[in-house]
């Protein structure tokens, strides 16, 4: 370990953190508007459950991509226990072709195989050396195998220097490999080619019915209810508008369920893009337009500009005093 050799290490690690902490960042970014928490984490500004949730994916990434590498392949990674699932004799995948390859020796290019009693492996390793599990795809199909096609490349360039034909490792079937039919057209595949069908479509006219418009309700849990000065009595509540859009939008917003409400607080607000406001209001109503010690009500966030038809409507309580 010299000095020059820590500076890099050093340098090497700040970087990874540094991707990983931008990852973190991607990922909380679907549930947090993201120029906000950008500038957060640049000022360290964050609050502290957005500090604990950037942290814990910094460090995932960085543990992960960093130092298990391919044990997060072998041990954690769901794609090769999914996959065996899903084989069968006429899936496609990376294998070694054991009636060609074997017996597997060394021997110098200007050799005749045959003559020594060798298949095309020259045994030269290359393929267990790249395989970023770290198996050997000549013992057969094995559940590590991420089909990266490595290994496929490595032989190739190996058969090509020893002028042999291509493909001792190649994507093949099981049924190719054993002379039989290649069947293309399975039950197997029909069904997953209806199952993805229909998920298609479930998203397609999810993205297309997609509302960017979202309202949470906080009630002030501290006094359900309480009476005002003027003898009304009046609940607190905290919207929170989420403008899902990519443009700065007003809404209007309005409350029903109970007659002759009186609203307490702004009632048209300007929502940035991609952004969330914080309304605090509070809503009152004479005691003798209450039928009971709850009704339920009905908040409506609409927007008016720019012109369109985007409009939601969420349920609450509003509570008398007992
Ligand atoms: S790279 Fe090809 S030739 Fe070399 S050991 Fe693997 S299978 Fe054999
Ligand atoms: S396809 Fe990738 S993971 Fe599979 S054996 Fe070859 S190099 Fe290894």
């Amino acid at each position: 370990m010299t000095l020059t050799k820590l500076k890099k290490k050093v340098l090497k690690h700040i970087c990874w953190l540094l991707f990983s902490l931008f990852t973190a960042m991607t990922f909380a970014g679907y549930f947090s508007p993201m120029n906000e928490l950008f500038i957060n984490v640049i000022t360290l500004n964050t609050t502290i459950t957005m500090a604990i949730i950037l942290a814990f994916f910094t460090f995932a990434t960085y543990g992960n991509a960093g130092w298990m590498r391919e044990m997060v392949c072998l041990h954690m990674c769901p794609y090769a226990r999914f996959q065996s699932a899903m084989f069968d004799k006429d899936t496609l995948t990376v294998s070694y072709d054991k009636n060609r390859g074997e017996n597997r020796g060394p021997r110098g290019r200007k050799q005749d195989p045959k003559a020594l009693g060798l298949g095309d492996c020259i045994d030269c390793n290359l393929c267990v050396e790249v395989c970023p599990t770290g198996i050997d795809i000549r013992d057969g199909l094995q559940y590590e195998c991420i089909n990266c096609g490595a290994c496929v490349d490595a032989c190739s360039d190996v058969m090509t220097r020893m002028q042999y034909d291509q493909g001792l490792i190649r994507y093949t079937t099981e049924h190719e490999l054993q002379g039989k039919k290649v069947h293309l057209i399975r039950s197997k595949l029909i069904g997953y080619a209806v199952v993805l069908l229909i998920m298609t479509t479930m998203l397609v006219l999810e993205i297309a019915n997609r509302v960017p418009l979202s309202l949470e309700i906080i009630r002030d849990r501290t006094e359900l209810a309480k009476e005002n000065f003027n003898g009304d009595i009046e609940n607190v509540y905290t919207l929170k508008i989420l403008n899902m859009s990519q443009t700065d939008n007003t809404y209007k917003l309005s409350v029903k369920g109970i007659e002759n409400t009186k609203w307490h607080g702004k009632q048209e607000i300007m929502v940035k893009a991609a952004a969330v406001y914080t309304l605090p209001i509070s809503i009152s109503v004479d005691p003798y337009d209450l039928k009971g010690y709850m009704t339920d009500i009905a908040f409506t966030v609409e927007q008016i500009s720019p012109e369109s038809d985007v409009k939601i409507e969420h349920e609450s309580r509003f509570f008398n005093k007992r």
